[in-house]
């Protein structure tokens, strides 16, 4: 058992620190306030090629493993949660079924500008009626001549009121329910293709959050990303792990800057002649965080290593997102007790993390989904080592 990153792993980590220290954390407010996507910072970043982490170096990619593209998230997370939104978006599941099932016309047209960050890209799994739930998808694909007609309008997607192109997950046969559904690609301009209304979001400001309308929209056959039709759920889960481990590292990220924050707060804020640090209520706070945070992050590292290895893992990434999120819940909950009445100030940096932290609760599956699932895996199963 080896409970250590490479060497290289730690000069990545460093290198993406010191990009993340100056290109993103001078913005941190200035993209909370805006709340506009921050398109300058889009390109420096891009020019740092993190977009193609996951992919292979002959498009462009890094071609890095999974704990060392667990390493980028953690570090992301300590910047702008809504410019990591975007980021993450891209390089994980908005460019994910372009590059493992796109014909090589569709790498070199879609996939190679978005490693290079001039084509933006995401996902649309939720309509306004379905979230947790895939199988309530109304979208539909119908074949026709040589391709497909997409109906259909999608809610909630990051970047998709900027987004180049976008993989959609539409039913192609509604009377096989889950079996059914399948991705597609969509390019911006592809006529009946469309940007619905924006919605303004509580947090995670910076990244644009809207809906996407299909009005027969046709795409030819090689646009149906996946070995055949009806393949949608089942190619879904690959990814799904790396996104749960990935949420679960930007929560960790998130809940150790609040708290961060909070102790240089409590270091100076003094109360009845002394600093708040001093008073045994406060200090316990930290010293409950850290425990709890060490554990969120030891899971979640261990579940990225588990996909890295191959293993079957499915529950243990349900298990590091559910825990670091919750953790991060009370994290940015008792740094913001830290600060008294000025938790409730936009000229303090709690504010943001509290409102950044919800967002952890839906990315990736939400808690009572998970919850519901890991019940009945142990009740099917029995405790762990048994
Ligand atoms: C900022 C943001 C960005 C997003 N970006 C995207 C994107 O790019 N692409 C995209 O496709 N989607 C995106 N989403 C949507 C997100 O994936 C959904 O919000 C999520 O899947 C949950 O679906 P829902 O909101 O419809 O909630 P619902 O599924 O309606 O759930 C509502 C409540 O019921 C509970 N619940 C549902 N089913 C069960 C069950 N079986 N057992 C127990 N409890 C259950 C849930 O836990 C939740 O508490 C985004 C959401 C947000 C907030």
């Amino acid at each position: 058992m080896e409970f250590r990153f490479t060497e290289e792993q730690e000069f990545f980590r460093t290198a993406v620190r010191d990009a993340v220290d100056k290109l993103i954390r001078p913005r941190i407010a200035a993209i909370d306030e805006a709340d506009d996507f921050p398109r300058e910072l889009w390109n420096e970043f891009a020019a740092l090629g993190y977009l193609g982490l996951r992919h292979p170096e002959i498009y462009g990619g890094m071609d890095a493993d999974v704990v060392t593209s667990m390493i980028f998230y953690e570090e992301l997370g300590r910047g702008s949660c809504g410019f990591a939104m975007s980021v993450t978006m891209q390089i994980l599941m908005g460019t994910y079924f372009v590059g493992r099932f796109g014909s090589e016309a569709i790498k070199q047209r879609v996939l190679v500008p978005a490693i290079r960050g001039e084509k933006i890209g995401t996902i649309c799994f939720t309509e306004d009626q379905s979230g947790s739930d895939l199988g309530g998808t109304r979208t539909t694909a119908t074949r026709k001549d040589d391709g497909w007609v997409l109906n259909g309008r999608k809610m909630w997607i990051t970047n998709g009121p900027i987004c180049d192109f976008c993989t959609v997950l539409a039913t192609t046969d509604a009377s096989r329910g889950m079996d059914g559904l399948s991705f597609f690609l969509v390019e911006a301009g592809t006529p009946g293709f469309t940007s619905g209304q924006q919605i303004h979001k509580l947090g995670s400001h910076g990244s644009v959050t809207g809906e996407l309308i299909f009005d027969n929209v046709f795409v030819p056959d090689e646009n149906l990303l996946g070995d055949g039709p009806g393949n949608g759920v089942k190619l879904t889960t690959a990814i799904l792990n790396e996104v749960r481990v990935m949420t679960a590292l930007s929560a960790c990220a998130i809940a150790n800057e609040a708290m961060g924050d909070a102790r240089k707060y409590a270091l100076e804020r003094a109360a009845f002649g002394k600093p708040i640090a001093q008073y045994q209520l406060i200090r316990s706070k930290f010293g409950s965080h850290w425990a709890w945070y060490e554990a969120a992050r030891l899971l979640a590292y261990k579940a990225a290593w588990m996909i890295q290895e191959k293993l079957d893992c499915q529950h243990e990434c349900m298990l590091a997102k559910m825990f670091a999120t919750e953790m991060c819940q009370s994290a940015v909950d008792e740094a913001s007790r830290i600060y008294g009445g000025n938790s409730f100030a936009m000229e303090y940096p709690q504010q943001r993390w509290f409102r950044d932290a919800r967002f952890t609760l839906f990315g990736g599956g939400c808690h009572e989904v998970l919850l519901n699932t890991l019940g009945a895996a142990y009740l099917r199963r029995g405790p762990s080592g048994a």
